[in-house]
């Protein structure tokens, strides 16, 4: 079993191994305050997932109640917020209680912000299920909804009691689930590991599953470390994501996040080259690295739409962007642009 501690005001371990979700109740029940949990757990990963993660609790004296949640983006939102609210209070779960997300990150967003809010924070672990919510989003303590504005407006910062990663449960995802999930290895890739880029060229191989994981969690946690509230170096890794945000929305979440963010780093590689702040082979190479791994790589929304869209950029204050700009694989820097040259970005990453 690979652990690594994340040492934030709240530190924790992520835990990763094949075989950790029937773990789960002999190693949340020494962490929790009390014997009862609530499991929220999107309706696909219900009939694969719920049974055994409820038998790994109760297992280890945890008395269980479920909420089950509809899947997607779309379903991010004040609504489905709502009804976990009232299902925390119709089981009248105490502020003592675990909350456990068992899913991917949208799950994992919506079920850490209803923890972080409930009672004005009660525990909560997360059993993130999609190879995009074990290397990025069950990690560093970010928690977020959308609002029909823009995604992740309202948000906290609230940190789990731990992440239980099993990568055995990435073997039921859907190709595209798995690719989206390699679009955010990508980025860890781009951001601090020339290897791991390379080794990524090859594709997806389930037997490094816990490897990839591992690796990208040990990058995000030094960032996290070091900036655990977002107000410098940490928004590193938002490379590809204002770019993304923009088209993720736009397309109305038919694409997904993976997609989108895959579509962003795209677009900056190529403003960057185009700039000379990287060169012409590093924009191509990020590029064709998630060609070969099945991710668009094009945009097709017009840049006025897309500005429309980076008006919600939390990155954003009153006229400049904060973008994320590639300088060779494994460096990236942040760059202050203004608003007035965005077109000019958005263009240059190819953007009609
Ligand atoms: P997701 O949670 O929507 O999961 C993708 C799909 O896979 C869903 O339909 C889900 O039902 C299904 N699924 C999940 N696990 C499965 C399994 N094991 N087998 C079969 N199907 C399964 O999407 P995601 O890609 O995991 O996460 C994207 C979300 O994460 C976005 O909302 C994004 O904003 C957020 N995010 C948050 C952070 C953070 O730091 N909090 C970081 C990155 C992304």
């Amino acid at each position: 079993m690979t652990s690594i501690t994340v040492r934030l005001s709240r530190p924790y371990d992520v835990l990763i191994a094949p075989g950790l979700l029937d773990r789960a109740g002999e190693l949340l029940r020494p962490l929790a305050k009390s014997d009862r949990a609530a499991l929220i757990c999107g309706d696909l990963v219900y009939p694969l997932y719920a049974d055994r993660a409820v038998r790994a609790l109760e297992g280890a004296g945890f008395r269980v109640c479920i909420k089950v949640i509809p899947h997607g983006e779309t379903h991010k939102n004040l609504s489905t917020y709502a009804g976990i609210l009232s299902f925390l209070e119709e089981n009248e779960l105490g502020r003592n209680d675990l909350i456990v997300a068992l899913g991917g990150g949208v799950t994992g967003d919506l079920a850490g912000f209803a923890a972080a809010s409930w009672h004005r924070g009660c525990p909560f672990a997360q059993i993130p299920t999609t190879l995009l919510a074990a290397v990025d989003a069950s990690v560093g303590g970010k928690s977020a909804i959308d609002l029909p504005g823009g995604k992740n407006q309202v948000g906290f910062f609230y940190q789990p009691l731990a992440v239980l990663c099993d990568p055995e449960l990435f073997a039921t995802l859907p190709p595209r689930e798995l690719r989206c999930g390699l679009a955010e290895v990508v980025k860890t890739a781009v951001l601090f590991d020339r290897p791991l880029f390379d080794s990524l060229r090859g594709g997806y191989e389930s037997e490094r599953a816990e490897e990839l994981v591992a690796r990208c969690v040990s990058h995000k946690r030094l960032l996290v470390e070091r900036d655990e509230f977002d107000r410098g170096e940490r928004r590193l890794l938002n490379l590809g994501h204002s770019f993304g945000h923009a088209i993720e929305r736009r397309s109305a979440y038919a694409l997904s996040h993976g997609e989108a963010i895959a579509i962003g780093m795209s677009m900056i590689a190529r403003a960057a080259a185009k700039r000379a702040l990287c060169t012409a082979e590093t924009a191509e190479e990020i590029v064709s690295l998630l060609r070969t791994l099945g991710l668009p790589t094009d945009c097709s929304f017009p840049a006025v739409e897309l500005l429309e869209a980076l008006r919600h950029d939390k990155k954003r204050s009153a006229d400049t962007l904060r973008l994320v700009v590639p300088r060779e694989i494994g460096r990236c820097e942040l760059l202050e642009v203004s608003l007035a040259e965005l077109p000019g970005w958005l263009r240059d990453g190819g953007a009609p």
